[in-house]
């Protein structure tokens, strides 16, 4: 709160000013704070008064001489101090960055039938682990894996926290004490320290890198089997591209040479689509279904990327594999959670009809949207903001490019319509920085001097706070994050 205080000046406050200072005992007793003791629990009311009070001591030592600060403004301060401490500090935001999986925001939106199961579920008591034809227990693996198999072809499956753990568990139930054999080329980092070097070594298995950076060859996974051998691994390189003069082995090439050697295959898909999306102008990438039936035994990929459902991370092959991954206590660790289930559950449903999923997951829905479906959302946006002058600002829109994000695609551009506003009296990150403080904030982008609001990542039931919170900042609203929240919407 000593952000909200009085400007400091050069001379430090002499004692009697300190002494002039309400004390906190006495403004325990003020009527204002035994109305906000009646608002808020007592606890944070003496602990906020306290604070106050501290704040200020703090403040008028180093800081003004002239400067008093009032029962009035303690009481303010007080007060708002609270209402700050009863707003959840994890909040909705508006994406308008146009980074469909930004991990930053949270990747994933649920689909709205999703919540209403997350909901239905983790307000009561589930069947969760509980066999109801037969009265007995069950197991939480088996609700999901019917429709698994529906959509991926995967004879069987298991879902973890997320796909690093899949991973981890995967190689440690495989490959514990022996080798996996990983061409050089995949040896990548993925954002937030997921490192293939590293999770092998936790895993306990021991790396044994073949090829170059640039290309490997089948024969170098041939010259590197031996009595050791574990595991062929192949990784999606996800966030980053070798150009040029390059070669991979693919994985049914793979799949051959682990039937002759007798070695299991296993891919670290990362994002694992359902839906091949090059029909929408994106590279095509391998989906889950493609990867299964070109006989890979075990794939791991997110729950939360191009799935569109929420964190997670799927484990899917060959029976075999499977339980023998489900049974390693490291997989009990790394558990999900019923609420995830349930998004799970109701995203995969959804992807029984394909027209369902374009229409229904969000992160599919934004990455199919056409280049006229943005051109008509910026115009409507832009016409809008323009209802009321902004004589310090140029809003119009512009073509620009959205991306996948989340490692998935990191080449492909989705032509897009922008909003852009360009300041004409101040630099472009003022105006970020008070969108991001509105009350439901809104994440835009900067680019070449000009704010950027992407429509392609903003949901039609975002659109009024977006509008709302972008005339605010225009007119120089800086914002103030806890009072008078409009209602907040999870699309
Ligand atoms: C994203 C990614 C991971 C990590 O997945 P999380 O679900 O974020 O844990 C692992 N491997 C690859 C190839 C990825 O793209």
């Amino acid at each position: 709160m000593s952000g909200d205080m009085p400007k400091k000046t050069e001379n430090p406050a002499p004692r009697s000013v300190l002494s002039r200072l309400p004390a906190v005992e006495k403004l325990l007793s003020h009527p204002h704070v035994r109305e906000l003791a009646g608002r808020f629990p007592p606890m944070v009311v003496k602990q906020a008064v306290r604070d106050a009070v501290s704040d200020a001591r703090g403040q008028l030592k180093s800081g003004p001489s002239s400067g008093v600060i009032s029962e009035p403004t303690l009481l303010a301060l007080i007060e708002d101090w609270l209402l700050k401490s009863i707003t959840p500090r994890l909040t909705p935001v508006i994406n308008a960055t146009g980074i469909i999986l930004h991990t930053n925001l949270g990747r994933a939106p649920l689909a709205d039938g999703a919540m209403d199961h997350v909901v239905a579920i983790a307000s009561g008591y589930s069947n969760l682990e509980f066999n109801l034809d037969e009265g007995r227990r069950g197991s939480r693996r088996d609700h999901l894996s019917g429709v698994i198999t529906e959509i991926t072809g995967a004879p069987a499956s298991l879902i973890v926290n997320n796909n690093a753990a899949a991973v981890l568990v995967a190689l440690n139930s495989l490959a514990e004490g022996r080798e996996v054999i990983v061409s050089r080329g995949e040896l990548v980092e993925i954002g937030g320290a997921f490192r293939i070097p590293d999770v092998m070594e936790k895993s306990g298995a021991c790396l044994r890198e073949v090829g170059t950076t640039n290309r490997t060859r089948l024969s170098d996974y041939e010259g590197a089997i031996g009595s050791q051998t574990a595991l062929l691994l192949k990784v999606h390189t996800s966030n980053y591209r070798i150009v040029g003069f390059t070669e991979e082995v693919s994985a049914s090439e793979l799949v051959a040479l682990g039937k002759r050697y007798d070695v299991p295959v296993m891919e670290d898909l990362g994002s694992g689509s359902i839906i091949d999306l090059a029909p929408w102008g994106l590279p095509h990438e391998p989906t889950v279904p493609e990867v299964v039936s070109s006989g890979v035994d075990v794939i791991t990929f997110s729950g939360d990327k191009l799935l569109g459902a929420s964190q997670a991370g799927f484990v899917v092959g060959a029976a075999d594999y499977i339980d023998r991954i489900a049974v390693n206590p490291l997989s009990r660790a790394v558990r999900v959670d019923k609420m995830t289930l349930a998004a799970i559950e109701s995203t995969l449903m959804l992807y029984r009809d394909h027209e369902e999923a374009l229409s229904k997951i969000p992160v599919i829905r934004m990455i199919t949207m056409s280049y006229d479906e943005t051109k008509g959302r910026a115009t409507r946006i832009a016409r809008r903001l323009n209802r009321e002058p902004h004589p310090n600002y140029h809003v119009g829109t512009a073509d620009d490019c959205s991306g996948v994000g989340g490692g998935a695609f990191p080449t492909a551009e989705l032509p897009s319509r922008v909003v852009t506003i360009i300041p004409l009296a101040e630099s472009p990150d003022k105006l970020e920085e008070r969108l991001r403080r509105q009350d439901v904030p809104i994440v835009a982008r900067i680019t070449h001097e000009r704010l950027i609001l992407d429509p392609r990542t903003v949901t039609d039931r975002q659109i009024p706070n977006l509008i709302r919170g972008t005339v605010a900042a225009l007119r120089g609203d800086t914002g103030s994050q806890h009072t008078n929240r409009p209602e907040h919407d999870n699309g």
